[in-house]
């Protein structure tokens, strides 16, 4: 789960690390209060949306008195940034961060993400901050520092101070540097992150080592044990199939295909992608439906699809060990009939119950397309969304 830069800081603040003052605004009125509260000559409007890159899209913007703080949060708010995180459609601006405004002498990068081959957690840091770190790493790739951490022991004053000295934090700042990075990864660890990024890290005409943004995404099979964390859940920047597919825990993810695919079985459903693109289509979504599905739950995952309006036609590739054919063929069945089909269907079905839900399909007078095989299906499909 993602959440906004504001909590990102609320929760940072929590473990000592260093963040501006600021508050969240919904309205202009609320971002001018905001700014009078805070009280400094400068304040800083920022752009809460689940991306990042919003500086460069003009979504963050120095304001020196509060007619420029109305002026720029009246002119951020309710528009549509567009930034090369949120893709060609760009995300809807709801929210406002109103922030202190710094006095930046540096801008560093800090971040903590999990490494999948030592899986270990790994903390990275350079002095090229501001800057996206993946063009850090391809252009100058001796420019980051990385430390791995024991998990028993956890990150050591020693490591920390090394990632300070190789990026070069000032001399005077290091133990401050060492204290962010202290606190940082408790928070990372105590709140099941999976990764907590912060871009620019900046150290202030003061002497002050400060987050001026965070970035942090955590482990949905862990939010269970931090009800905290789901509060700050905001629905507005997710996709709604995947919501309302979450309701019915069914497994979905939205891709930028035609082919939407309807399986049971993580492993299958990534098969089941591999070989739409082995043969030139493009799938519009993950789908695992599960292996203990209702006729119900079918229904609503085909209604998801179905509401997807870049499907052009459906793969449904079942293998019934514990699901049963009989089941799925009900489903879609109840599907097309609440919502009509008006795109080709293409179904594969293999195993438990194979030959009633063959029949209950045949019965239903559906226009679907059977196939034999995988190879089979994904070919008619491919074929049929031409
Ligand atoms: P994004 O990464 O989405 O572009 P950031 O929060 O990193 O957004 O802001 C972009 C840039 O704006 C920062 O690199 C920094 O230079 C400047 N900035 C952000 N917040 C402040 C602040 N409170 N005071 C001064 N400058 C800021
Ligand atoms: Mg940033």
């Amino acid at each position: 789960m993602n959440i906004h830069e504001y909590q990102g800081k609320e929760i940072l603040r929590q473990y000592g690390v260093s963040v501006p003052n600021g508050r969240v605004a919904f309205t202009v009125e609320e971002a001018v209060e905001a700014a009078k509260e805070l009280g400094t000559d400068v304040v800083v409007v920022k752009a809460q949306i689940h991306a990042g890159g919003r500086g460069k899209a003009g979504g963050v913007k120095v304001a020196k008195n509060l007619d420029e703080a109305r002026t720029y949060a009246a002119e951020i708010l309710g528009k549509t940034l567009i930034t090369h995180q949120t893709g060609p459609e760009g995300k809807e601006v709801k929210r406002l961060l109103i922030e202190e405004g710094c006095d930046i002498k540096k801008e560093y990068y800090i971040g903590l993400v999990l490494d999948r081959d030592t899986s270990r957690v790994v903390l990275m840091a350079s002095e090229e901050g501001g800057t996206e770190i993946e063009e850090v790493a391809e252009k100058t790739p001796e420019k980051i520092f990385k430390e791995v951490i024991d998990p028993v022991v956890g990150l050591t004053g020693f490591q920390a101070r090394r990632i300070a000295f190789n990026i070069n934090i000032p001399k005077e700042l290091v133990n401050k540097a060492v204290k962010f990075m202290l606190g940082l990864y408790t928070a990372f660890v105590e709140k099941d992150c999976s990764i907590a990024e912060i871009n620019p890290l900046v150290i202030t005409g003061d002497g002050n080592v400060m987050a001026l943004d965070a970035k942090m995404n955590f482990d949905d099979n862990a939010l269970f044990r931090h009800k905290d964390i789901l509060e700050y859940r905001d629905l507005d920047e997710e996709d709604p199939k995947e919501i309302e597919a979450s309701k019915y825990d069914l497994s979905y993810i939205s891709l930028t295909g035609n082919i939407g695919c309807m399986v049971n079985g993580a492993g299958l459903a990534m098969s089941t992608m591999d070989i739409i693109k082995h043969y030139s289509g493009d799938p519009a979504n993950f789908l695992d439906v599960g292996g203990g599905a209702t006729a119900e739950k079918v229904t609503e995952a085909f209604k998801i699809i179905l509401s997807d309006k870049n499907v052009k036609g459906i793969f449904v590739n079942i293998f019934g060990g514990i699901m049963k054919c009989d089941v799925i063929a009900e489903g879609v069945v109840e599907a097309a009939k609440q919502l009509g089909l008006d795109v080709p269907v293409v179904v594969r079905l293999e195993g438990t119950n194979v030959d009633l839900g063959k029949q209950i399909l045949k019965d239903s007078g559906l226009n679907l397309t059977p196939a034999e095989s995988m190879a089979d299906g994904a070919q008619k499909i491919v074929s049929l969304v031409g």
